[in-house]
């Protein structure tokens, strides 16, 4: 089973992501991994990337999306991936239909987490991490014993400059505007899943496995 998983940063993509690779024995494929993996390994094509990246240039969609097969050929993701921060535009979605029958697989669901932007900006807005070893609290969701300080190792709690209210903002801004087009996308291809993000985890992985067919427990 091939898929693709569709969320905001807070939505809880990265939870429901191993709630699926647990049940569904198939691989998580992040755009992060895929590029960490490729720079690592120095191939060809990862060296054509780290150019890009060391430039702060953008790295081009034919480049990803060959990263992705050559990744995908691998016998670990034979029964199948789900896909992760990739595509974020219609374009690379496109792209990404017309380059999968190479290897004889399509897409088979796109799972999109839909959290409203205001609870998005809560959640993410409460973000602190401890300045020793980056323990992670949400004064919202997982506050901290004592305020302000680490439950693990008393070190004080910060908030990252990528948590501020404007960067938060500007990242939400860019996935309602442009990555929601990938929704729309595979809701006309008639394979959307759209999930209510805004409930406990538990009950989103139910209507996640619900929605794809599969019973909660493993028999
Ligand atoms: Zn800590």
């Amino acid at each position: 089973m091939n898929l693709i998983l569709i969320g905001a940063q807070g939505s809880g993509k990265g939870t429901q992501a191993s709630i699926l690779i647990d049940r569904l024995g198939i691989r998580h494929l992040s755009s992060g991994d895929i590029f960490r993996n490729a720079v690592a390994q120095g191939t060809p094509l990862g060296m054509e990337l780290k150019g890009y990246m060391d430039r702060g240039d953008l790295v081009p969609d034919r480049l990803t999306i060959q990263l992705i097969l050559d990744l995908l050929q691998a016998p670990e993701y034979a029964p199948g991936v789900v896909l992760d921060g990739f595509p974020r535009t219609r374009d690379q979605a496109r792209a990404l239909d017309d380059a999968l029958p190479q290897l004889q697989r399509t897409i088979d669901r796109a799972i999109y987490l839909n959290v409203p932007r205001d609870v998005l900006l809560d959640r993410l807005s409460g973000r602190y991490v401890c300045i020793a070893h980056q323990h992670v609290f949400n004064i919202k969701t997982k506050p901290p014993r004592v305020p302000g300080v680490c439950d693990i190792d008393g070190s004080d709690l910060i908030q990252r400059s990528d948590d501020t209210p404007a960067v938060i903002e500007k990242r939400l801004q860019t996935f309602f505007e442009d990555t929601i087009q990938v929704v729309h996308y595979y809701r006309a291809q008639g394979k959307l899943l759209e999930l209510d993000g805004n409930q406990p985890i538990e009950e989103v992985s139910l209507h996640l496995l619900y929605g794809l067919g599969l019973e909660p427990v493993q028999a």
